[in-house]
């Protein structure tokens, strides 16, 4: 099989995928075959740069903008994904559904260490790191196909001690849960929940953690392979994980953290 090929005829909606791992996430199962939505809250004109990229590369996407950790989020993500859906010829709404991978990846961090926890701070870790994916996942079943797929971008830090950024680390713990029950829930659909958790990867996200070429060393050493991560390297187990062959995984966790504090 051409395996750069898996994801033809599906159609994914890739949330915060204007920058960072979103964008090496919906390039990935654009590269792949997916019609990608392209999600992003703040920034547009990244996001229209990603669906342009795409498509110079023969690839299928559209942008979808909506600010999530918002009352009515999931809602506006959705009415801007069905009209792009919609706008896309080849799209066609096969089988009464209209998504196939929802890959809830955006994601707030920098909460702090609890003595400097502000309850707004706290508030917004939750509404857009958990609060968010699940009324995403919510607003996604009708629309999705037996067979989907969903993919939840966690990470390292609700598996390892991460005190400086606590609230941060709660939210993704509680996204971890979401996977675990979803999977079983949605089993009987054939749809499966798993999550990914990236370690230290070369974003925006971390830039002030590798301010310097010590930090940057230091951030390097945290991975068994002496480097900081790529997007690449997060959105190619995304790609497996949105493909046939991992149909047999679900409600599971993914270290894709380099071998971080092995
Ligand atoms: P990033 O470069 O800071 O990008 C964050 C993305 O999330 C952006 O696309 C942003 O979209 C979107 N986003 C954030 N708040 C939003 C909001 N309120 N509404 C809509 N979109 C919002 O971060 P990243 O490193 O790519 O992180 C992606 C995911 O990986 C996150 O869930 C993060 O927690 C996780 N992660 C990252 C690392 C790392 O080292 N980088 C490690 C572990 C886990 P706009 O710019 O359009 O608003």
């Amino acid at each position: 099989m051409d395996t750069k090929r898996a994801l033809t005829g599906k159609i994914a909606l890739v949330t915060g995928a204007g920058r960072g791992i979103g964008r090496g996430i919906a390039e990935r199962l654009a590269r792949d075959g997916a019609l990608v939505g392209v999600h992003y809250g703040k920034s547009e004109a990244a996001a229209l740069e990603v669906v342009a990229e795409i498509r110079e590369r023969g690839g299928r996407a559209f942008p979808v903008g909506a600010e999530l950790g918002v009352p009515g989020d999931a809602d506006a993500v959705f009415e801007a994904f069905d009209a792009g859906v919609r706008e896309q010829a080849a799209a066609g709404a096969e089988g009464g559904g209209s998504l196939d991978i929802l890959v809830n990846n955006a994601g707030v961090s920098g909460s702090g260490p609890i003595g400097q926890a502000d309850p707004d701070v706290f508030d917004r870790m939750i509404a857009v790191n958990a609060k968010a994916p699940f009324f995403l996942v919510q607003g996604a079943l009708p629309r999705m196909r037996d067979g989907g797929r969903v993919i939840n971008i966690s990470s390292l830090a609700s598996r390892h001690a991460f005190p400086e950024s606590v609230a941060y680390a709660m939210s993704k713990g509680a996204l971890d849960t979401m996977t675990l029950c979803l999977a079983k829930g949605l089993a009987g659909r054939g749809i499966t929940v798993n999550t990914v958790g990236p370690g230290f990867i070369e974003t925006d996200m971390n830039a002030r953690r590798r301010a310097t070429p010590e930090a940057r060393a230091a951030l390097a050493a945290r991975s068994v392979f002496d480097r900081i991560g790529r997007p690449s390297d997060v959105a190619d187990v995304v790609a497996f994980l949105a493909s046939d062959d991992s149909r047999w995984l679900t409600g599971q966790y993914l270290d894709a953290s380099g071998g971080t504090d092995l």
